[in-house]
């Protein structure tokens, strides 16, 4: 095995997605699961959140989705407190239009988008050393590939232009499979001859939307 494909690396690539995705997707709900007990239980932790900017809109309702209703009540009061005690002094100047602005999270103000992007930059750096081996090369032409946006990041990444071909030529090889399957889906179905479906026929809808956009977990404007 190449000194640079790593077991956790080989493995990723054998999901029907984009690897890069489903990586982010569970540091994500990683740092969700610990973090929205903390938000609840750990007095620093609120107050410190509060201090700060807040969440993006995608994050805010991941954290909602993974916590029970007291620890959003719990852990976001302290947040909403101090954003009403800023309009309110907002509302005291007269044509003060500024403060509203101020107060709603930019792109890189999100703690988690932080985290994820962090994290994306460093394993497409690991993943960009393992396809430029020739066992990593092997085991990627064996994979589904990533997400558009993922590839595009990958292709700039990997230093070698004879790395950046073979991605682009592995990325139409997936491409025109998905595309297949789904003309495959499409006639059997219209023919409602379901019977004849294949597992490719199957998901091929699924894998093929992921492959656009990305996986829905981690998908953001
Ligand atoms: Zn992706
Ligand atoms: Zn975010």
């Amino acid at each position: 095995m190449d000194a640079t494909l790593t077991t956790d690396l080989a493995a990723d690539l054998q999901t029907q997605g984009c690897a890069v995705c489903d990586h982010l997707a569970t540091r994500a709900s990683d740092f969700f699961a610990q973090w929205q007990y903390a938000l609840y239980a750990d007095e620093k932790t609120r107050d410190e959140y509060a201090a700060g900017p807040g969440l993006c809109p995608l994050h805010l309702w991941q954290l909602e989705g993974v916590s029970s209703s007291i620890g959003v009540a719990v852990g976001q009061a302290p947040l909403v407190e101090r954003i009403a005690r800023a309009l309110e002094q907002a509302a005291a100047v007269p044509s003060d239009r500024v403060t509203v602005e101020s107060l709603v999270p930019k792109a890189d103000d999100c703690r988690v988008c932080r985290l994820l992007r962090a994290a994306e930059t460093d394993y497409l750096g690991r993943l960009a050393a393992s396809v430029g081996g020739r066992q990593g090369k092997e085991h990627y032409a064996r994979s589904h590939g990533l997400c558009l946006r993922h590839l595009a990041q990958l292709v700039m990444t990997v230093p070698e232009n004879e790395t950046a071909v073979f991605l682009l030529g592995a990325v139409a090889r997936h491409f025109k499979k998905i595309g297949g399957d789904m003309c495959g889906y499409a006639t059997k179905t219209e023919a409602l001859r379901r019977e004849l479906y294949t597992a490719d026929d199957h998901d091929a809808v699924l894998r093929a939307l992921t492959h656009l956009a990305g996986s829905r977990r981690v998908c953001s404007p």
